[in-house]
């Protein structure tokens, strides 16, 4: 059986606005174009998954429950414009103790916050994804590593934080002004259109 491709998406700065923590669903505002490009992948051969950190339920900023509200009103915004995701995961977890109110059965060390790949591992296994002809597009340098350390091919987004938190020294396969535009060259096979990253 063929295996199937995929472009993987952060959420919050690559698909929604950037706006630090987006604790409930009114926070979620559409990027600009990003359920056009969307709507792309879904014509497309490519899945559409996303893969987002979502340490506020570790640091009981929201519940569970209230995560996957936000990931509803996401999908509804979605909705409305002719997109959908395949699938969402999150990672509720962080490792760091100390937060006031914490809730610790999600204090531990898990292996799928991002850089970690658990996420992109479950996907794969859920959705028999060919990684080799897979993408990660996020706004992140905590997304292109997760993209390094599975070997995907990586677009940073310059929405959201561009890549100016600094986390990690990564260079990522190619820049792209926005989700829109990041989907179209991808899809176009136009990789020369793509600023190569230094
Ligand atoms: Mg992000
Ligand atoms: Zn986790």
């Amino acid at each position: 059986m063929e295996r199937n491709k995929c472009i993987f998406l952060d959420r919050d700065g690559t698909i929604n606005v950037y706006k630090g923590l987006i604790s409930k669903p009114d926070d979620i505002e559409l990027i600009d174009g990003a359920a056009e490009a969307i709507k792309l992948v879904n014509k497309s051969e490519y899945l559409c998954i996303v893969i987002s950190n979502q340490p506020g339920v570790a640091k009981n900023l929201y519940s569970l429950e209230e995560a996957g509200q936000i990931n509803e009103k996401l999908m509804k915004l979605l909705n409305e414009k002719g997109a959908y995701l395949d699938d969402i995961f999150i990672c509720p977890h962080h490792p760091d103790k100390g937060y006031p109110e914490e809730n610790s059965e999600f204090k531990i060390k898990c292996d799928c916050r991002k850089p970690d790949i658990g996420m992109i591992e479950m996907a794969q296994d859920k959705y028999n994804i060919d990684l080799s002809k897979s993408y990660i597009i996020g706004d992140s340098t905590v997304d292109i590593q997760t993209g390094i350390n599975c070997n995907i091919k990586t677009v940073l987004v310059k929405t959201g934080l561009a890549g100016s938190d600094g986390t990690y020294r990564v260079c990522p396969d190619y820049v792209a002004n926005n989700l829109y535009e990041a989907v179209n060259l991808i899809l176009r096979g136009e990789l020369n259109g793509f600023i190569k990253a230094e």
